[in-house]
């Protein structure tokens, strides 16, 4: 979960790091409202979960009241790098002497957790991470390490930091690392984390992303997540699948999240496109499968499915008897190709067999029942 900046801010804030005054606003006579509270000069930034929001537009430095209402209407309601604005961080200027990166980054290639500093941060931070590789340092802990002081002062000591910098960033390295281990993230940005004119440090702007599985552990995090989704992936939910929405028309149910990639690689080799990602996992019941299919066929810009299941515990006649009991409330003709195998499958086959529009596959390769699938559609 990609967490909001404004929220993130308020959180690093608990943990004694230095952010900007200011609040978000969902309407420009609330930024209005704010940016008067502060004086008149402020930045309208978009929240919206991205970067690149500097280079696209959608930072914008304020004068006045006046030019934040303008920012407000520029902003709000409208699109930016693919998502809509509808609300805005509203802050107070920081005037800048440098721009540093900061970052927290769960390494999943080496399972270290990597603290990142880059003393050219800012906007242009992934041109000088490419062009100037000794311009950024990397200190490599093992998960769950506590992080003292001293350690990230040696560190930065060594790496030649600007000894009149160096107590306050090392304070401010500790204080990141520890919140991203509290809040379970799997990566905590930020960009700029700036020096201002007075020569302390702010932290400009917050990525964090939550490890979705860790969601339970954080209760408001979740609260805002289960908030955040769409009717479709909250029905998902509580069918206790997985569930992606994507852009395709083709609908897909897989048991086990590997035979789900390799369904949806061999779909979109096929000339397939698929409408979704749907993982029952284990537990597979009747009440689930019934859910499942549903859920994916439901909207009517789906022109097929494929439904790829292998019961281990799983019991495949409930799969089936969940199909069947789906198929009576969707009406509609387009083909739905099942590749069962494993637990009860004969009896699942059997039980399949005569329903109108449903192409039973009883073969073991997936590339059979795409094959299938990809000929009923021509
Ligand atoms: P991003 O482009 O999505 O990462 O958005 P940021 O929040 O990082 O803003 C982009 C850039 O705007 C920063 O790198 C700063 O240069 C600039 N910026 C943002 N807030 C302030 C501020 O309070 N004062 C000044 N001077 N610049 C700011
Ligand atoms: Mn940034």
């Amino acid at each position: 979960m990609i967490v909001p900046e404004d929220f993130a801010k308020n959180v690093l804030a608990g943990y004694g790091l230095p952010v900007p005054r200011g609040r978000p606003a969902e309407t420009t006579a609330e930024v209005a409202q704010v940016a008067q509270e502060l004086g008149g000069q402020c930045v309208v930034k978009a929240l919206i979960p991205t970067g690149g929001r500097g280079k696209a537009g959608g930072v914008k430095l304020c004068r006045s009241v006046e030019q934040a209402r303008q920012a407000a209407d520029e902003l709000l309601g409208n699109q930016l790098l693919g998502h809509t604005v509808n609300r805005v961080l509203v802050e107070e200027i920081i005037p800048l002497a440098g721009e540093m990166y900061a970052g927290v980054v769960a390494n999943t290639a080496t399972d270290k957790i990597d603290l990142v500093l880059s003393l050219a941060g800012g906007v242009d931070i992934e041109n000088t991470a490419q062009n100037d590789q000794h311009s950024v340092y990397l200190l490599s802990l093992q998960p769950g390490d506590l992080l003292p002081v001293h350690r990230v002062r040696r560190w930065l000591g060594e790496n030649k930091i600007d000894p009149g910098l160096l107590p306050e960033l090392a304070r401010t390295l500790v204080a990141l690392y520890r919140a991203a281990a509290d809040l379970d993230a799997i990566l905590l940005e930020i960009n700029p984390l700036a020096i201002g004119q007075d020569g302390r440090l702010i932290l400009l702007d917050a990525k964090l992303e939550v490890d979705d599985n860790a969601l339970s552990r954080h209760p408001e995090l979740n609260n805002m997540f289960v908030a955040s989704l769409s009717p479709r992936e909250l029905r998902a939910r509580k069918l206790g699948v997985s569930y992606v929405p994507l852009d395709g028309d083709i609908g897909v149910i897989t048991s086990g999240a590997g035979l789900g990639m390799a369904t949806l690689d061999l779909l979109q080799q096929r000339g397939l496109a698929p409408a979704n990602f749907l993982d029952t996992g284990g537990g597979i019941s009747e009440e689930m499968v019934k859910g499942a299919v549903e859920l994916i066929l439901e909207p009517p810009h789906i022109k097929g499915a494929i439904i790829n299941l292998y019961g281990g515990i799983n019991r495949m006649l409930e799969a089936a008897k969940g199909i069947i009991a789906a198929l009576e409330n969707i009406p509609g003709d387009r083909p739905l190709v099942v590749k069962i195998l494993g637990n009860q499958q004969e009896e699942a086959w059997e039980l399949l067999e005569p329903m109108p529009n449903v192409h039973v596959v009883r073969q073991v390769q997936t590339e059979t029942a795409v094959d299938l699938l990809a000929q009923l559609l021509s």
